[in-house]
């Protein structure tokens, strides 16, 4: 069992990740989550409810991107961002595409976001396609964490996204990703929510898709611990490598921390995906919710948590090794990225040259879990491999 310390409002607890502590804050949040919410914005957005348009009535009959439900759903989703008070941005990458961005502005970090995102764009080019499990099911989930993660303060930002053109080929997700860290924001960590509504055979199985990229594993941790402390019993099944073929795959691509929240896609896959019968009335609202909350519970956690190191993108050192995050808070990555030149021990001085402790690896890649006793400062991380050794200044923070 791993022992992992939070530091709390100058209070130091020590707590095994089976007794994770509930964050008040993020308790009050998930209360605030309602289904009758969550399933009328799935109502609007595949047809089944009216929905009011620049002053118009009118009906979403597919979101598929060359119909015109599209745009409509945009001006929606639009107005609904702007009702609940954030500041809203579009980002058009092709004649026909548009994302659209709601943003959060961190107290304390406003430079440093946190992102939930799902694509709004469906699928099948039928004039009337509900799309309602994929993906009104995320897209209402982006838009129920809008009304209610207004309601509340975070010291890091927080991007709600909603993508366009994920079925033709992630073409939103892939246009925007590498754009990110061209105005001085760094990006933390990215949670993306495609098809929750599906439980076939009512086992509560949800997906986490994760790939060993950057800090991505440090999300699925935090997710995996947010079922249990907030009890939202669903069964977890990790999968690594995780599915690349929604948004969340543009985010590994481009070395970012990520991770996909989905139902289960290998062994209860929805069968009227991608046809005109995808609707509410197949879904299994119940655990809809429950993956709901987990994606809010897992962005809240990390935004309020003043300490975090998460998003710290991966970078290459000129000597073929990574060696991330830094700063640190519990564990850092080593990875040689010289096949044939593996790791073959890892140790750790402080900053006066004490060793703290040497680890045999004899690995091309390594996670190196940090006593939980260690202070905050400089330590000094010395890696050797067959050929050589070298040095590198981490700071724990
Ligand atoms: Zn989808």
């Amino acid at each position: 069992m791993r022992i992992i310390s939070i530091i709390c409002s100058m209070i130091l607890l020590t707590m095994s990740e089976y007794a994770h502590a509930q964050n008040p804050i993020v308790q009050n949040l998930l209360n605030d989550v309602r289904l009758d919410s969550l399933t009328n914005f799935v109502k609007q957005l595949s047809g089944k409810k009216s929905v009011v348009i620049n002053g118009v009535t009118d009906t979403i009959k597919s979101r598929q991107y060359q119909q015109p439900g599209n745009e409509k759903a945009f001006q929606f989703m639009k107005a609904e961002f702007i009702r609940f008070g954030y500041q809203v941005d579009s980002f058009q990458f092709n004649a026909s595409g548009k994302n659209l961005l709601a943003i959060k502005t961190g107290y304390k970090y406003p430079n440093k976001r946190f992102m939930l995102g799902a694509h709004y764009d469906n699928w099948p080019l039928t004039s009337v396609a509900p799309g309602a499990d994929d993906n009104a099911s995320g897209t209402s989930t982006v838009l129920e964490a809008g009304r209610v993660f207004a309601n509340y303060s975070f010291p890091y930002t927080i991007v709600f996204v909603l993508w366009d053109e994920e079925e033709p080929g992630l073409l939103g997700s892939i246009a925007y990703v590498p754009t990110i860290g061209s105005n001085s924001e760094t990006l933390m960590g990215y949670v993306n929510v495609d098809m929750l509504g599906w439980d076939g055979n009512n086992d509560s199985v949800a997906d986490i898709n994760v790939r060993p990229v950057a800090n991505s594993y440090t999300l699925r941790d935090k997710a995996v611990l947010c079922n249990t402390a907030y009890n939202l019993q669903l069964n977890l099944h990790v999968v690594d490598p995780g599915n690349g073929s929604t948004d969340h795959a543009p985010f590994w691509n481009n070395g970012h921390s990520a991770i996909g929240i989905d139902e289960e896609y290998d062994n209860d896959f929805n069968p009227f995906w991608h046809t005109p019968a995808d609707s509410l009335a197949q879904f299994n609202v119940s655990f809809y919710q429950k993956c709901s909350k987990l994606a809010y519970a897992t962005i809240a956690e990390f935004a309020l948590d003043t300490v975090n190191t998460v998003g710290i993108k991966e970078s290459k050192l000129e000597n073929g090794f990574q060696i991330y995050p830094n700063p640190f808070s519990e564990q850092i990555i080593i990875r040689s990225e010289k096949h044939n030149e593996p790791i073959e021990s890892v140790a750790l001085f402080d900053c006066t040259g004490n060793i703290i402790f040497e680890k045999r690896i004899d690995n091309l890649a390594t996670t190196v879990f940090m006593p939980a006793t260690l202070h905050e400062g400089i330590y000094f991380i010395k890696v050797f491999t067959s050929d050589h050794s070298f040095v590198k200044k981490i700071i724990r923070q």
